[in-house]
């Protein structure tokens, strides 16, 4: 059986609507949430609202732990691929951050890897389609600069401009 009472220490799986008997995420189903997709939708809203810091809470506990179940296959330290500066894996700070680059379009995923990483379980499969991806880890100002389309034309064009002349080897 379910233990709820384990469940409830947990906080937010925990709703109490007034007037409604106590249910649990869990405890409605699929279909139930699909005939009732406002009343849910309006529940959800008013408990996010009356509990504010406890979601906040939650939210960056469970985006932790989505997160760090890829560390193996993703560093929790790294420096950018271009400017060197020191990085890491954690889902909170944009500015130290690795942010994951899409090399070429042609990557098997097209979404934010690290929305990715984030709403898929690491098992043998997903970790393979990671690593097909072959993603560049950069800091947040080279990710910025750094255009996925015509790259390779980019790259050429600044390096003209800062050296005032074609590198005939690249
Ligand atoms: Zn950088």
């Amino acid at each position: 059986m379910y233990d709820w009472q384990r469940e409830g220490q947990k906080g937010m799986n925990n709703h109490s609507w007034k007037g409604e008997k106590r249910k649990t995420q869990r405890e409605i189903s699929m279909k139930y949430r699909h005939s009732h997709r406002e009343q849910c939708r309006e529940r959800l809203k008013k408990y996010r609202k009356l509990n504010i810091e406890k979601v906040k809470i939650w939210r960056k506990t469970s985006l932790s732990n989505m997160l760090h179940k890829w560390v193996g296959i993703v560093p929790l330290k790294t420096f950018c691929e271009m400017c060197g500066k020191e990085i890491f894996y954690n889902g909170g700070n944009k500015a130290t951050s690795i942010h994951f680059d899409h090399k070429s379009r042609k990557a098997p995923i097209k979404i934010s890897p690290s929305t990715w990483l984030m709403s898929h379980q690491r098992n043998t499969k997903n970790e393979l389609i990671w690593k097909s991806c072959d993603f560049g880890m950069l800091c947040e100002r080279c990710n910025r600069h750094l255009p996925t389309d015509n790259r390779e034309q980019f790259v050429k064009n600044a390096i003209k401009y800062v050296f005032g002349k074609n590198l005939t080897n690249v």
